[in-house]
């Protein structure tokens, strides 16, 4: 079929701007990575998918080498993993990640978990895993009370999140407490106790996937994909909607997934809540102190923290250690490394994505 919007990600952004493309007439192809629709939220909905639309799951675009009136990139954001010690043990995972595991079948009933990071998906993820049978004996949040607390009535502008807020309450949330080393077993947390667990589920915030929209020029602004109120990038015919614009939720994704599939302005304003957001679980800085000299960094080359010492940007360290070459190609490490030594990746090159032999075909 020949298109005239592609869509990449079929999460909430990518689903609403689909419906809207194709309300208004067009020929909508979306292609997402995952095996089903939804997103990191909605994770492998059938019944989501869209009558007249064409789907391609289970497809990594690595390069844009597809052909496109529209292009909307609709590719969601991925979660921050910051270094410490005992973090590469096999109990250590991230925790939108264990949630992933647990939605296709992780068996979780009666372990005991640990949840702790930063951010409102650390309360997600909790209640998740008290869904599916988990002791959650502890969610952690760096963040101090008195952000929580002024990021809590921020929320009178949004009664649905109030709401939400509510509903994922956790009884064993504490605030200003951080992981500092996980051994087998467990963990030991900022105030010096320590916390047996089966998991540590950790996750420090959310890193927008922009390496699409870069390797299209598109310019970014303080770290996000800038737009219009169109949801239009710095190129001609190119889109960012969702958390590449700002981390900001599912309400805002669909917003500005239904203005760029339809053409229309963007309906309300998110700006607000982005910004609160930010500055409640901005990482604080005794979170750059956590790692040692033989702390891993880079996991997929193995280079630790001691060995970027003497360098004096990312590309350097790369080309001397290795750092960041592995089959991630830097995105577990690259974010831990600009928050720890404030280098920021110097250029994006194809394939942005860990890529399976079969799509390095399709790129050649
Ligand atoms: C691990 C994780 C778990 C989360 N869990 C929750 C939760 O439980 N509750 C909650 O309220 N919020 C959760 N969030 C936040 C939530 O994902 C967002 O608020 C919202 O879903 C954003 O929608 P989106 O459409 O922008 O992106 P997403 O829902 O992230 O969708 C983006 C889609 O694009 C795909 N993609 C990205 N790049 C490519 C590419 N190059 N080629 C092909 N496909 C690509 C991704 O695999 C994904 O399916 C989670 C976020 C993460 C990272």
């Amino acid at each position: 079929m020949k298109v005239d919007t592609v869509i990449v990600g079929a999460g909430p952004g990518g689903l609403a701007a689909a419906r809207g493309a194709k309300r208004v007439g067009k020929r909508v192809l979306v292609i997402d990575d995952n095996w089903g629709p939804g997103g990191q939220i909605w994770r492998g909905r059938e019944d989501l998918l869209i009558e007249g639309v064409e789907f391609q799951f289970g497809r990594q675009l690595a390069q844009l080498d597809v052909g496109f009136g529209q292009l909307i990139l609709a590719c969601g954001a991925r979660e921050l993993f910051l270094p410490f010690p005992g973090w590469t043990l096999p109990h250590v995972l991230g925790a939108g990640g264990l949630q992933a595991l647990v939605k296709t079948g992780l068996a979780v009933k009666g372990k005991r978990v640990v949840v702790a990071g930063s951010g409102p998906l650390l309360l997600a993820v909790a209640a998740n895993l008290k869904k599916a049978g988990a002791d959650v004996v502890l969610v952690a949040e760096q963040a101090s009370w008195k952000r929580l607390m002024r990021f809590g009535f921020g929320l009178w502008r949004s009664p649905s999140k109030i709401v939400q807020a509510v509903e994922l309450a956790n009884g064993n949330y504490r605030a200003g407490l951080w992981p500092v080393e996980a051994s087998v077993g467990g963990v030991t947390m900022s105030d010096g106790k320590r916390w047996d667990c089966d998991y540590l589920a950790c996750g420090f915030g959310l890193v927008p996937n922009v390496e699409l929209a870069l390797l299209a020029g598109c310019q970014l602004k303080d770290g996000f994909v800038a737009v219009d109120e169109y949801q239009k990038t710095s190129v001609d015919g190119v889109y960012a909607i969702g958390e590449l614009t700002g981390i900001g939720g599912v309400e805002k994704a669909e917003a500005e997934g239904e203005a760029a599939g339809s053409g229309q302005k963007l309906q309300g304003s998110h700006a607000a809540f982005v910004h609160s957001l930010r500055d409640c679980f901005a990482l604080r800085p005794e979170l750059k102190d956590l790692v040692r000299a033989k702390t891993l960094i880079c996991r997929c080359e193995d280079v630790r923290f001691g060995q970027l010492q003497g360098f004096a940007s990312r590309r350097e360290a790369k080309l001397q250690t290795r750092c960041g070459m592995g089959p991630c190609q830097g995105r577990v490490c690259g974010p831990a490394i600009e928050f720890l030594l404030g280098w920021e990746a110097d250029r994006v090159r194809p394939p942005v994505l860990p890529v399976r032999v079969k799509d390095l075909i399709r790129l050649n």
